[in-house]
């Protein structure tokens, strides 16, 4: 046995742990125990400094869990846009491929807590219906396999599906989406690297929404896909209590570019059947943006978004940078709140388009002075939204 899978052996999961490690009533341990059941692998654990801090908040269930009940179990409509078992098929050319129900720890705010830990919801029968229809969806260049955690397999296992989706012509790139650089950093052995750098344009995008997550152990995991070829990104979720703070973020966002992954997004909380007590405010998330925007190297930055509940997809979401557009002009604020104008770009092929509806005479040309004044101009600084 491998040190991560000895180490998911000796992961904190039954009813007497929570009581005796975390104080938790019986009662409402057994309750959470039957709603979404706990495993926190002794690497996560040792992370935590004190009740209830950012790193216990994501792990330990909490009663919580059973009074915010005010959502979807499947706010995504994963379910819904599944058209063989383990495949979601939401975007034109891109399919989500479910593989396995186990993860290396299970987060309390997981979107797919109705199936998430539960080998019958997700199923290795599924998995030849699910490879049908990809070979036969010739739309489909781009596979993101997920689960649970796709690297919860062995690297057999894991190797046998990637042979199997490369040998599908029109699938060009396979991501795998996993929180095991994050949270059992021991998963991540040269001999996988070296396996799933046969199978490339490999992609991997991981899950740390804290800053004491990058530690040495997650640190030595993410440059060895690095050094494998593998690009990883980071998906934050942004959770009340973990990290809805910018100091957090911007600290988060700027660590892991230093161990070479790049933040990709940052996702508002679903709204999810017991994980609603997670959620934050939208101004949380966009004075978050506003504060990292110019304050730190745009490859810091993730796009932020909100997944769309009902299966809209991912809707990106910005700070207001425009004060006025016309056909002639924008005129925008920058990240410290002084005034620009930027004239519009005419087609000079097209006299209609170059001239516009005001004529050669018109606005086109210089700006007025009023406008050049305008740049000048500083707004106040923003006030500090309040969640
Ligand atoms: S690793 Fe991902 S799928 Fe697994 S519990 Fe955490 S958020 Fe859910």
């Amino acid at each position: 046995m491998e040190l991560w899978q000895q180490m998911i052996r000796d992961s904190v999961h039954t009813v007497d742990e929570l009581v005796e490690k975390f104080k938790i009533d019986r009662r409402v341990a057994e309750d959470l125990d039957e709603f979404f059941q706990a495993r926190i692998n002794p690497y996560y654990l040792s992370l935590i400094r004190y009740p209830n801090d950012p790193i216990w908040r994501q792990c330990v269930p909490d009663k919580a869990e059973l009074e915010d009940w005010d959502a979807e179990e499947d706010p995504l409509m994963e379910d819904a846009m599944s058209p063989v078992p383990n495949i979601t098929h939401r975007y034109p050319d891109r399919a989500l491929f479910l593989v396995t129900s186990q993860c290396g720890l299970y987060c309390r705010f997981c979107t797919r807590k109705r199936k998430v830990g539960d080998y019958e919801k997700i199923s290795m029968k599924g998995l030849e219906s699910a490879f049908k229809y990809l070979e036969e969806h010739t739309e489909i260049r781009d596979v993101i396999m997920s689960g649970g955690d796709p690297l919860m397999l062995t690297d057999i296992m894991l190797e046998k599906i990637l042979q199997r989706l490369r040998s599908i012509a029109h699938i060009e790139i396979i991501r795998l989406g996993s929180k095991m650089p994050c949270v059992l950093p021991q998963r991540i052995t040269p001999q996988l690297c070296n396996m799933l750098k046969k199978y490339h344009p490999i992609y991997i995008n991981t899950h740390f929404n804290h800053p004491w997550e990058i530690t040495p152990e997650s640190s030595k995991a993410c440059e060895m896909l690095a050094d494998a070829g593998i690009p990883v990104g980071n998906q934050m979720v942004l959770m009340k209590g973990v990290n809805d703070d910018p100091a957090v973020v911007k600290e988060l966002m700027q660590k892991l570019l230093k161990i070479r992954v790049r933040p990709y997004y940052m996702y508002m909380a679903d709204e999810t059947k017991g994980a609603n007590h997670f959620r934050t405010s939208i101004e949380t998330g966009l004075n978050i943006i506003e504060n990292l925007r110019g304050h730190t190297s745009g490859l810091a930055i993730p796009h932020f978004v909100i997944d769309a509940p009902g299966g809209g997809g991912k809707i990106p979401l910005l700070p207001n940078y425009v004060i006025h557009h016309d056909e002639d002009k924008i005129i925008l604020r920058n990240y410290q709140n002084k005034i620009f104008s930027y004239k519009n770009y005419k087609d000079r092929n097209n006299p209609e388009k170059k001239n516009g509806k005001n004529g050669k005479n018109g606005r086109n040309g210089k700006l007025k002075l009023k406008e050049l004044e305008f740049t000048k101009v500083e707004l106040p600084v923003l006030e500090e939204v309040e969640n």
